[in-house]
């Protein structure tokens, strides 16, 4: 597969530029000045700080604070401004984390809000969107048509409308308004596929009744990658959570479909950690061969103790047969501690994927190949510089000892949830 990738990759082949943004989570309660650390999962809202300590920052605060809506302003503000993008992914998780105490109309708030000043700051450009577990009231539950006490039109409804505005094509409202996924082609030769991750997770409670498949939307996900590969297509998964964070039965059943269409699937992007993660896919019967690339793009909330972040993918492409894979992705931060020190907002270049890693390509093999380094060297600065990223900089790492790393890798290789040997390749 790899060989003929390397061929379409000639000089001056083309390429095309993607933003994805997920987790903006900006809390409109925002208060500077008011208390970091409080009793609530939330803070930076309410409440004089403790003697001796500093209020909440003006732009934010690296403590469990969301965003405020002007912090968010000024992030995308600077990548409309700096950033050339044919499109942007959009991964979901709108609201801010005040979970016990939100209701359908400041869910809906938040999300009319946020996609007016995205269609604002980025006129003309299309946003394809996901579903986040915090878009719901309360946050997590999405009942099942088999629910009959409960359901999740108010929601689906407003996402069809609110992302139809920013950019999918009509055609997309009816499996949106049905279960809050879709699929649409977004360039020639590549398909779009959006899940509802909410019906993997075992946060959604309501799955505990019955959580076979629901609303048939891996049997919706494998009949469109058939109708890709027999069409020539390639396709991009969008989604807020990673499988590997799934219920195990949602995990597996979905490795084996990427196993299965391992040449169609050319790439997949999700949010939901708020940290800056990989995972890859490998094959399920000899389980050493790198099948697949799931990328997890960093927050631009803070929550919690991470400065906010937007990721730029640059990929392969532009015409049928390209093969739409991430050549390259640079990650932009906000420094926060130095944006409320000078009140000024200051940006920087995090890092670009091949040059900070020493890597040839982003091809799932060179993936494993980071990590066939990295698990030789596990108290290396280079792993150190894994986790730095994976805390979009707020920490460095000397802050993380031997176990910590020997997680984080453990967590990359990790593509199926609740699998008993899936770290037993990292030494000790
Ligand atoms: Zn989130």
């Amino acid at each position: 597969m790899n060989i003929a990738v390397h061929q379409l990759l000639m000089p001056g082949s083309p390429t095309f530029t993607v933003l994805h943004l997920s987790d903006i989570h900006i809390d409109f309660s925002y208060t500077p000045g008011s208390q970091t650390e409080c009793t609530q999962p939330l803070c930076c809202r309410e409440g004089e700080p403790a003697p001796g300590r500093a209020g909440a920052g003006f732009w934010g605060d690296l403590h469990s604070c969301d965003i405020p809506y002007w912090t968010a302003e000024k992030i995308l503000q600077y990548a409309a401004a700096l950033e050339k993008v044919d499109f942007i992914y959009y991964t979901g998780d709108l609201p801010p984390h005040n979970v016990w105490n939100q209701s359908r109309t400041q869910q809906l708030y938040s999300l009319n809000k946020i996609n007016q000043l995205l269609a604002k700051t980025f006129p003309n450009k299309t946003f394809y969107s996901a579903v986040g577990n915090h878009e719901a009231a309360p946050c997590n539950l999405f009942p099942t048509p088999n629910v009959r006490s409960d359901n999740i039109s108010w929601l689906y409804e407003v996402l069809a409308e609110s992302w139809i505005k920013l950019g999918l094509p009509p055609n997309t409202r009816e499996s949106i308004e049905r279960g809050g996924f879709y699929t649409t082609v977004i360039r020639p030769g590549l398909r779009l596929i959006s899940l509802n991750m909410n019906y993997c997770s075992a946060e959604n409670f309501w799955l505990f009744i019955n959580s076979t498949d629901p609303l048939g939307q891996l049997q919706w996900m494998i009949d469109w990658l058939q109708y890709a590969e027999d069409n020539g297509e390639k396709v991009h998964i969008i989604g807020h959570i990673a499988p590997k964070q799934c219920l195990a039965s949602f995990s597996w059943n979905f490795n084996k479909i990427v196993n299965r269409y391992e040449n169609t699937i050319a790439g997949q992007f999700y949010g939901h950690t708020h940290n800056d993660e990989i995972v890859i896919n490998y094959d399920e019967v000899d389980l050493q061969r790198p099948i697949s690339m799931g990328y997890i793009t960093p927050s631009l909330t803070t929550f919690s103790y991470l400065n906010p972040g937007y990721r730029v993918y640059k990929m392969d492409g532009y015409y049928p047969g390209s093969s739409y894979w991430v050549l390259d992705h640079r990650t932009v931060i906000m420094n926060l501690t130095a944006t409320n020190m000078y009140n000024q907002t200051i940006f920087m270049d995090e890092y670009v994927a091949r040059d900070a890693y020493q890597m040839e390509n982003l091809f799932p093999n060179d993936w494993h190949e980071l990590i066939e380094r990295l698990k030789n060297d596990i108290d290396g600065p280079l792993m150190g510089l894994v986790y730095q990223y994976y805390t979009k900089s707020y920490a460095n790492g000397a802050q993380c000892d031997h176990n910590c790393r020997r997680g984080l890798l453990c967590d990359f290789i990790s593509f199926r949830s609740e699998d008993p040997h899936s770290c037993d390749s990292i030494p000790n």
